[in-house]
């Protein structure tokens, strides 16, 4: 399916008709719709989609409100922290900028899409008249299970609620709610407007035509959607983490420098990014999160965070997001600097 097209005056229509063309298609309608009487649920569902909900503005959080701003859903930013949104709004007009620039967006459609944007430090404020909420808060198992629960009393009965977490169970979350039916992952992937791909994670009480919604809306924002089930990591942090965490070992072993793994990973396997360049992008502090998810989800050993990762998060190291992790942070410049305490070759934990 086609991004989703910004000229058209009257979205909901455009939405319906980008629907239609898609469900005709054979390859959609044997592989994801299954039963007839599924689609029009389904249909029936993702035209009911105006306004969205989501809860945190992070690194995440803003990238999600993006993306779906710019497909013409009326947006309600929710975070504890006004700072945190205020921040996410400069961050998204930049981004937009810079689509402006390659000529793939026009300086009035970023205008009607931060139009879109709401911003709220109150959640029922944020949910009451919300279709679907996409939570995106902090990866830690108790916010999430807190922030459902209270989603789960504020949102109305019809709300489709699902999270971008990287790892926590969909089941364990749907399990705090009265609507586990309802709850799903919604697995965006980091810069959330430029990375295509959306893992969309079946709890065990998933229900289908959510499962269909929720791919079909991703498919309407330009991203690729694939469905997984539900296991520590699901499939994208099951297999990327691990690789994190052996490069850290690597590094705390002395077994090579900051450049040179990174390198190697780049030059050697063709990644567009080391994985030590790509944990401080992500955040240390969410890949120690996942590490311990699969840890204690599998009950293997092998999946033991690095004792570097913990003491840097401890530290308060998370990366991009703190100024520094492995490599030193500063806003504005792309140049990739590794941080002091990395620089001698021999380093060692
Ligand atoms: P982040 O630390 O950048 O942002 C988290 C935001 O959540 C903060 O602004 C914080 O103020 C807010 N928050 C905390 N408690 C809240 C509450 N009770 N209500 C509302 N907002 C609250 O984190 P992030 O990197 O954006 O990660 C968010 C989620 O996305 C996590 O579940 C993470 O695992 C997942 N994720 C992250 C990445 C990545 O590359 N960073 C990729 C995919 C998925």
């Amino acid at each position: 399916m086609k991004k989703c097209f910004f000229s058209y005056k009257n979205l909901p229509y455009a939405r319906f008709k980008n629907i239609f063309i898609m469900l005709t298609t054979e390859k959609q309608a044997s592989v994801k719709i299954g039963q007839s009487e599924a689609n029009s649920n389904t249909i029936e569902m993702l035209k009911n989609v105006k306004t969205i909900a989501v809860i945190g503005s992070g690194t995440m959080g803003n990238g999600i409100c993006h993306v779906f701003a710019q497909c013409g859903f009326k947006v309600h930013m929710m975070d504890i922290n006004q700072a945190a949104m205020d921040r996410a709004l400069v961050t998204i007009g930049k981004n937009m900028d810079r689509q402006i620039a390659k000529n793939t967006l026009t300086e009035e459609a970023k205008q009607t899409a931060l139009s879109n944007i709401l911003t709220y430090t109150d959640m029922a404020d944020a949910v009451k008249d919300a279709d679907v909420v996409v939570e995106a808060a902090t990866e830690n198992i108790d916010l999430k299970v807190k922030i459902f629960q209270q989603l789960d009393q504020l949102a109305p009965e019809r709300t489709i609620l699902a999270t971008n977490t990287s790892s926590i169970s969909i089941t364990r979350i749907g399990s705090y709610t009265k609507r586990p039916g309802k709850v799903i992952g919604m697995h965006f992937m980091n810069p959330v407007p430029v990375m295509r791909l959306v893992e969309i994670i079946n709890g065990y009480a998933t229900e289908v035509e959510v499962t269909n919604t929720i791919y079909l809306l991703s498919e309407y924002i330009g991203k690729v959607p694939c469905i997984v089930n539900d296991y520590p990591g699901f499939i994208s942090n099951r297999i990327l983490m691990p690789m994190i965490n052996e490069a850290v070992l690597s590094l705390q072993e002395g077994v090579a420098g900051v450049e040179e793994i990174d390198t190697i990973m780049k030059l050697g396997m063709a990644h567009p990014m080391g994985p030590l360049q790509l944990a401080d992008f992500i955040g240390l502090d969410t890949c120690y999160s996942i590490m311990n998810v699969l840890h204690m989800g599998f009950g293997n050993q092998k999946y033991a965070p690095a004792t570097l990762l913990a003491n840097m998060v401890q530290a308060g190291y998370y990366g991009v997001k703190s100024g520094e992790g492995f490599y030193k942070h500063t806003p504005g410049s792309k140049e990739l600097v590794v941080s002091d305490r990395f620089k001698n070759k021999s380093w060692k934990i």
